[in-house]
């Protein structure tokens, strides 16, 4: 299941280059051709789905292990002192690659580096009842 058009599936296939990390049945991590850290890697599915929502339970649980192997070497070659995790879905949300992928960062004490986080508030209580209500129906 590839899509010809997507670059993560082009890698996945060995069409175009990258740099390999990991290369198993159903999962795949190489280098982030940008690095947010220098380390930063990719854990991609070998097959196509957009985000989260359409990848299968099992080949979700493959890559967050994936993942998890990722940083524990990143922490023990590169002695880094934290590890971010992220993972976009959607324009919105900052995917500019629709293949689903799991951003594993190596962070450092002093890498200088923050996201933009800025925490924001419910205008009441009740709002915030209402949005857990909304979002509990839908599971
Ligand atoms: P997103 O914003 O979709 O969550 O992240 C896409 C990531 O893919 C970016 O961090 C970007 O640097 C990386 N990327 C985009 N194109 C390529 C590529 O051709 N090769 C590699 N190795 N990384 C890429
Ligand atoms: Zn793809």
């Amino acid at each position: 299941m590839n899509d010809s058009e997507c670059i993560f599936c082009k890698i996945a296939a060995g069409e175009i280059p990258a740099t390999k990390i990991l290369d198993e049945n159903q999962v795949i991590a190489f280098m982030d051709i940008g690095p947010i850290i220098k380390g930063h890697v990719l854990v991609i599915p070998r097959d196509h789905y957009p985000d989260i929502i359409s990848v299968p339970p099992d080949v979700l649980s493959a890559l967050i292990v994936s993942a998890r192997r990722v940083a524990a070497a990143q922490v023990k070659a590169l002695n880094a002192d934290g590890v971010n995790i992220i993972q976009n879905n959607g324009r919105s949300a900052g995917q500019l690659v629709p293949h689903f992928h799991i951003h594993v960062i190596p962070r450092f004490n002093d890498d200088g580096y923050h996201f933009n986080w800025n925490p924001g508030k419910y205008s009441s209580p009740e709002e915030m009842e209402k949005t857990a209500a909304s979002i509990r129906s839908a599971l």
